[in-house]
């Protein structure tokens, strides 16, 4: 399984429509200081069915939709397209292209496809599943991730465990219903 491409469309700092072409070997993105080189991995993370914002360094899921500048309007949604070529039959769909999309409108909704096909986030995870290349393949680490893994801070490092476990969401649940 290999990246082929990755396109983006509203998503962060990318207003126009981005194709970013993989090619055989190692890519590297280079650029200044905030020209976006972290978002581009934080569109790659996403579209492999990310649900913490958090790892994508915001806030709320609107923030990952272009939020305008003095001289462009905001947009309202963002895309990300990823292509995958499957010619080894890693990912258990019977096609040697696949392209996995996710689509984020500003009023919440959602739309995921796989191979132009509508599907659920769930599908998508599940397809990544085991695949070591989904967001929980821990095939991305993120800017800081190293410094927060040797934090001094136990309670930084146990997010991160918990995360790894699997128990986050459990957590989460019973803050939700601690609250109530
Ligand atoms: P560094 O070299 O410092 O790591 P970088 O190239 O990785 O920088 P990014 O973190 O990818 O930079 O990009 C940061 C930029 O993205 C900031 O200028 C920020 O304003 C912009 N940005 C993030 N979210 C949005 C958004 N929703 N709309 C518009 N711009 C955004
Ligand atoms: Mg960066």
């Amino acid at each position: 399984m290999k990246l082929i491409s990755l396109d983006i469309h509203g998503f962060k700092s990318f207003p126009e429509a981005t194709h970013i072409q993989f090619h055989e070997g190692i890519t590297a993105i280079v650029g200044p200081n905030g020209s976006g080189k972290s978002n581009i991995a934080d569109a790659l993370l996403w579209v492999l069915g990310e649900q913490s914002v958090k790892s994508l360094r915001g806030s709320k899921m609107q923030d990952l939709i272009f939020s305008g500048t003095s001289q462009r309007k905001p947009l309202a949604y963002a895309e990300v397209v990823l292509t995958l070529d499957n010619s080894d039959r890693e990912l258990k769909l019977d096609f040697s292209t696949v392209e996995i999309k996710r689509r984020l409108y500003r009023n919440g909704d959602s739309e995921y496809a796989i191979n132009q096909q509508r599907c659920r986030l769930k599908d998508i995870i599940d397809l990544f599943l085991d695949s070591g290349l989904g967001k929980n393949g821990y095939s991305l680490v993120g800017q800081g991730r190293i410094d927060e893994i040797l934090s001094a801070r136990y309670e930084d490092r146990r997010l991160i465990f918990d995360e790894a476990a699997g128990i986050s969401k459990y957590r989460k649940r019973k803050e939700e219903a601690e609250q109530k």
